[in-house]
């Protein structure tokens, strides 16, 4: 079958598509334990597309219990490397071959653009479930030096059960890269995706089964993060807690896992990302161009959001008016519509939270030179145009927190040591952009940039081998690559006495 090309196209599939909307625990879909549902609307147009089990305490009871149980029998953890290898390969393949529905899944649930998330969201989680299981069965132990009499060991084993939170803006990749690697040492996992997307992970517990993982060692429960994401972080058998979201989130649930059982916690969060464009950037139009779909891409719904503007004062109007124009240009759309560059914003809390920052910026002082309203382009739906604030001081609300939304803040330097401090004074330290042809400067504003990634001349890179995740208050520990295996294994010390 051909993929879907025209906005008919795909709403056809729409149509048809059944959804999975009960809990899956150890191996099957049910209802939660209270009976409860909540309803999952689509931002596109505000119209409810299921009902979906409502977890609690009992649910994540049951797939604690459930993961626990599969992860002592032993036919994932204690499985041979290259068996786990193949299971998650196919479900790589599974997840190709199931590509069009679950770029669906995720534009109907949260409004993205279907094109992005068919390009974007499901290629690369195949390509992080491909990458983690090609990689897992080249990791080996250690040998330790010692003296002939004895023989030490390093090995590292699963954690155990895995408990993974994660946020809505990419349902499917955000789980991916927790999964993959949680999978690939021989974890058992629950997962509890967002309340506000839920519909992907739940198909997706669904493919791993059909890949051959065992019952048990996926449960992915539906639920309100009080409800369900807290019974998790707090559960005496749950030994290891990652996370992605807001680091209000995160910080919460490093409480939780002092106050429960010491679970290794790990948690990737918010970001206020610098963007610092030099006089002497190569290209201003591509530059222009990049921090405009920083910005703009996923609706700002993106944790490395190149949210902070900063330019060289003596280009700065000029380079504003060229961002001003990228930005114009990536007006949101219906997100089935193909190549649309917006869609919709999450849900109507998410959109007028958005709206409240936009009233911020004016109240403040800041000059609105783009957008700054809510638009329609599908009635009944959560829509922002791009936005762009000049003139915007350091001290700016909307320029200091996370908004999570279309909106730009444009500030003005004078010269390095100003961006930098600029750039650097934030409780943020997630992802950072230098543009400038002076190789010197590059590499030595990349190295004080207080960030996990930065980005010279361009932004958000990256792929599968490099890691990813925050300084300061962006988190801890890291996702992708094979650092990412530090976070799902405890590593044991094995001395073997060779003497008499
Ligand atoms: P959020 O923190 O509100 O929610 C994230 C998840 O935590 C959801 O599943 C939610 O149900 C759950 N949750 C909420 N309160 C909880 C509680 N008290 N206990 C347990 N679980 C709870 O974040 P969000 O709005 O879904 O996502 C947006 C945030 O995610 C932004 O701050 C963004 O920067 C961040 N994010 C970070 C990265 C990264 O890799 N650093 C990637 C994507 C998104």
């Amino acid at each position: 079958m051909s993929a879907p090309r025209t906005r008919e196209d795909w709403q056809a599939m729409a149509d048809g598509l059944s959804l999975r909307t009960r809990a899956f625990i150890d191996g099957r879909f049910v209802d939660a334990a209270s009976g409860a549902t909540f309803d999952c609307v689509s931002p596109i147009d505000g119209r409810v597309l299921a009902k979906v089990a409502d977890g609690d305490a009992l649910d994540i009871d049951r797939a604690v219990a459930a993961a626990r149980r599969s992860f002592e029998a032993g036919a994932w953890a204690g499985a041979r490397p290259t068996h786990r290898k193949k299971v998650l390969q196919k479900l790589a393949a599974l997840i190709e071959r199931h590509a069009d529905e679950l770029a669906l899944l995720e534009s109907l649930d949260m409004g993205k653009p279907v094109t992005d998330a068919r390009q974007v969201d499901v290629a690369a989680t195949v390509r992080c479930f491909n990458w983690t299981a090609e990689a897992l069965d080249k990791v080996y132990g250690e040998v330790a030096p010692t003296g002939p009499a004895e023989l030490g060991l390093i090995t590292r084993e699963p954690l155990g059960v895995v408990g993974a939170i994660v946020p809505w803006n990419f349902p499917l990749l955000m789980a991916a890269w927790k999964l993959a690697p949680a999978l690939a040492t021989g974890n058992s996992v629950v997962l509890k995706p967002s309340e506000k997307s839920p519909l992907s992970a739940l198909r997706l517990a669904e493919l791993a089964m059909e890949a051959g993982l065992p019952a048990g060692v996926l449960n992915v429960v539906p639920g309100g993060g009080k409800a369900a994401g807290e019974p998790l972080a707090l559960h005496m058998d749950v030994d290891g807690l990652v996370f992605t979201g807001s680091t209000a989130v995160g910080r919460r649930l490093l409480q939780c896992a002092g106050l429960s059982n010491m679970k290794r916690a790990y948690m990737e969060c918010g970001g206020k990302s610098p963007n610092i464009v030099f006089a002497d950037a190569p290209d201003l139009d591509r530059a222009a161009e990049a921090a405009a779909s920083g910005i703009f891409y996923n609706q700002g719904e993106v944790c490395t959001a190149a949210s902070r503007l900063l330019v060289e004062r003596a280009i700065k109007d000029e380079f504003v008016a060229r961002v001003v124009a990228a930005g114009r240009a990536m007006q949101p759309r219906h997100p089935l519509e193909p190549g649309a560059p917006m869609g919709a914003m999450v849900d109507e809390a998410q959109t007028r939270r958005v709206l409240d920052y936009i009233d911020r910026g004016r109240a403040e002082g800041a000059d609105l030179v783009l957008g700054g309203n809510r638009v329609g382009p599908v009635d009944g739906g959560c829509y922002i145009e791009p936005t762009v604030f000049d003139n915007v001081a350091h001290e700016h609300t909307i320029s200091r927190e996370e908004i999570f939304g279309p909106v730009l803040s444009v500030i003005a330097f004078d010269d390095e040591a100003q961006a930098l401090r600029y750039a650097n004074d934030s409780q943020y330290g997630l992802a950072a952009g230098v543009w400038t042809r002076d190789v010197s400067r590059a590499h030595r504003v990349a190295r004080r940039l207080r960030a996990g990634s930065v980005w010279v001349n361009y932004w958000d890179g990256g792929d599968m081998t490099a890691p990813f995740g925050g300084y300061k208050q962006s988190g801890n520990g890291r996702d992708k690559s094979l650092h990412a295996f530090d976070k799902y294994t405890e590593i044991k010390a094995t001395w073997i006495n060779l003497g008499d």
